[in-house]
């Protein structure tokens, strides 16, 4: 199962990600992850990426695209995998489609997680961080307790800059400008499945592995 998975910001992306990694034992290519082991290493491209970030530009396109394509090739992908963080403009889309035909992938799915956006707001604007175990809880859960529930520290809670709606709607609106033109340039390969994102983990999960399975016509686990 080859997946292209796409998510809001607030959507938990990333959980899903490690938990359809898990369930479906194909790696997790996420592109941060990849370019730090680059980094680490000190491979060519991993040398040539920190170079530009120490320059304080972008890793290019064309470093992005050549990290993914070695991890593709490597045997740990030969069953499929789950790419997360890429593409995230429309040249990137084009570059990996060409990457695709080269490997000769043409059975790729793209899982786009979403939600209302209204809906997305209220939910992290309600979250409060403890400043001593930094631990998240949701508003609601804490209304009028002034001890933290999971620590005890007294007075604790605070609202993080990135939980404040004007950095969260601006989060939303960059994600949008950037992700559609990339949606609709793989909406005409018609491979791409819609999840609710606002349902909890374990059903999001659930949707994810259904609609794959029905997208291939058969069971996606034994
Ligand atoms: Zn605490």
């Amino acid at each position: 199962m080859r997946i292209i998975l796409f998510g809001s910001p607030g959507v938990g992306k990333g959980t899903q990600a490690k938990i359809i990694s898990n369930t479906l034992n194909i790696p997790h290519i996420s592109t941060g992850d990849i370019l730090r082991q680059a980094v680490e290493e000190q491979t060519p491209l991993g040398i040539a990426a920190q170079s530009a970030m120490k320059k304080g530009e972008l890793v290019s396109d064309e470093i992005m695209i050549s990290l993914i394509r070695d991890n593709l090739i490597q045997s740990k992908c030969s069953n499929g995998f789950i790419l997360d963080g890429f593409p995230r403009n429309l040249l990137q889309a084009k570059e990996l489609d060409e990457l695709f035909d080269q490997l000769k992938i043409n059975d790729a799915r793209i899982v786009i997680i979403s939600a209302n956006e209204e809906e997305i707001v209220r939910r992290l604007t309600n979250r409060r961080a403890c400043k001593n175990c930094s631990n998240i809880l949701n508003y609601n859960d804490i209304k009028g307790l002034t001890a933290c529930p999971i620590c005890g520290a007294e007075e604790s809670f605070y609202q993080r800059n990135d939980d404040k709606e004007d950095v969260i709607r601006n989060r939303l609106r960059i994600y949008k400008e950037a992700t559609e033109p990339v949606l609709t340039y793989f909406q005409d390969k018609k491979n791409e499945i819609y999840i609710n994102g606002l349902l909890t983990i374990d059903e999001v999960t659930k949707n994810i592995i259904d609609e794959l399975e029905k997208a291939k016509g058969n069971k996606v686990i034994a």
